[in-house]
């Protein structure tokens, strides 16, 4: 029987190795990559020893595994993970908290708190509001807008927790035609259909056309977005925040990754205004670079999030203490807190505005190069997303493709107003200005062997 500690060190090798490979590797494995035999075995009648499990998913990892921490990994909005993250999340494994009552746990109850609370603080949102970390932004969506939801109904005298949400007063649902799939999904999730929302159409760069907002009357949930995923570009919120009529309106905003523009000095105007919204939700695992699965919901009415997801009377806890359980959908809970903790120790409020304004800068160089090469691209970059053409659908699709099994680096691919599109996104924090440089030689060079 090998023991924990030994496990424990062949793992911590077979990382290190991994990462000592990671920059030297193609970054996607080729289509026709071939896992280990072994991986469907019969192991339900047959296990193997543990040392061995390890290696096998040791072998599994060297040819299967995305490299999406070496730096040329642009593929949605996938962050890469910092060093400080890895090594606690490492830490945190071997502790295997539990973080959904502080009684559970002193270091993850304290972490919990503390980071929470920076994130308020960094992202300058009111100083009132409560942060809880989820499984994702969908997740921190979803908690906001069923937070928001029950909040407006309690305002015109309906408790859902009792009456439910058949039978109710009508809610009005307003958001942009370029709301993401995931705050889509959110709403259906918390009983909103499709035909039931209010879409508000959108500009060149995906922002809500503030001209076009529609007169509501009743209880409104509005939706908006902070970076959308396509562009990088924000919803106007200083020009539709201020005039909605606050007592019946409640605004949530889908943040996952653009409400970081928060904390970067020249990047921070594309938010403007976002403060005055009800809840927001970002990623942890996106721009900040956190270990999955890590999304955030804050709320500025830190009641109302604890009357929507409060469970029963067994688990409050004293009114003082801050319970994670209460404060979103899921009972038991990683510590997910420990590595944003770790992040926000390490990086401080400097380092993280640092990181955000390089990766833009990084985008707008990727940019540069691609457009010196004679690549069409669709929407002025603000932030860390660019958008790529090369030509028509086709030629554009097949580029993406090259790319793909090139291996060099890995972008997706994306449809911008009805015309496909490359999309490139910054988000790993390790990207350096030689990675977009040999990316984008390899992006024109595989565009050029398609236009001949
Ligand atoms: C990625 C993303 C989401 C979904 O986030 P998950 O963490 O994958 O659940 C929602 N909205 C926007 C704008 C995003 O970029």
């Amino acid at each position: 029987m090998t023991t924990k500690p030994a496990l424990m060190e062949a793992a911590t090798a077979a990382a290190v190795r991994y990462i000592n490979g990671e920059r030297d590797s193609r970054v996607a494995p080729s289509a026709d990559v071939e896992l280990p035999k072994q991986l469907d075995d019969n192991f339900l009648e047959e296990p193997w020893p543990a040392e061995a499990v390890l290696q096998l998913l040791a072998d599994a990892g060297d040819v299967g595994a995305t490299r999406t921490t070496g730096g040329r990994y642009f593929g949605f909005v996938t962050g890469g993970i910092e060093p400080i993250a890895l090594a606690s999340s490492t830490l945190a494994g071997a502790w295997d908290q539990n973080a959904g009552l502080p009684v559970m746990s002193s270091v993850a109850a304290k972490l919990d708190e503390t980071a929470a609370r920076w994130i308020v603080d960094l992202l300058e949102l009111p100083s009132e509001s409560v942060a809880s970390f989820c499984a994702g932004a969908t997740v921190a969506n979803l908690t906001g807008i069923i937070t928001g939801r029950d909040a407006l109904l309690d305002r015109v005298g309906w408790d859902i927790r009792t009456r439910g949400f058949a039978g109710s007063p009508p809610i009005t649902v307003v958001t942009g035609d370029e709301a993401h799939a995931s705050a889509l999904k959110a709403l259906q999730l918390a009983g909103f259909g499709s035909d039931q929302i209010l879409r508000v159409p959108t500009d060149d760069c995906g922002r809500v056309r503030a001209d076009a907002w529609p007169e509501t009357a009743g209880p409104t949930l509005v939706v908006l977005q902070a970076g959308n995923v396509n562009t990088g570009h924000s919803d106007p919120f200083e020009a539709i925040l201020p005039n909605l009529d606050r007592d019946r309106t409640w605004v949530h905003i889908d943040g996952a990754f653009g409400l970081w523009a928060k904390v970067a000095p020249d990047r921070r105007q594309t938010v403007n205004g976002v403060e005055a919204a009800h809840s927001w939700a970002t990623d942890g695992h996106k721009w900040l670079n956190a270990p999955y699965d890590c999304g955030v919901v804050i709320c500025r009415d830190p009641d109302a999030l604890g009357r929507a997801m409060t469970m029963s009377a067994a688990y409050v806890a004293s009114a003082a203490e801050r319970v994670p359980m209460n404060l979103g959908i899921q009972m038991s809970q990683a510590a997910r807190a420990i590595p944003v903790w770790a992040i926000l120790a390490t990086l401080g409020r400097d380092g993280l505005g640092a990181l955000v304004e390089r990766t833009c800068r990084l985008a707008e160089r990727m940019a540069e190069r691609l457009a010196e090469n004679g690549v069409e691209v669709l929407a002025p970059v603000v932030l860390n997303q660019v958008l790529a053409r090369f030509g028509d659908d086709l030629t554009t699709d097949s580029v993406i493709d090259a790319v793909q099994r090139d291996g060099t680096c890995w972008m997706g691919g994306t449809v911008w107003r009805g015309r496909h599109a490359m999309r490139i996104s910054v988000s790993d924090s390790s990207t350096t200005e030689h990675d977009i440089d040999v990316s984008a030689d390899a992006v024109v060079r595989a565009w050029r062997a398609i236009a001949r």
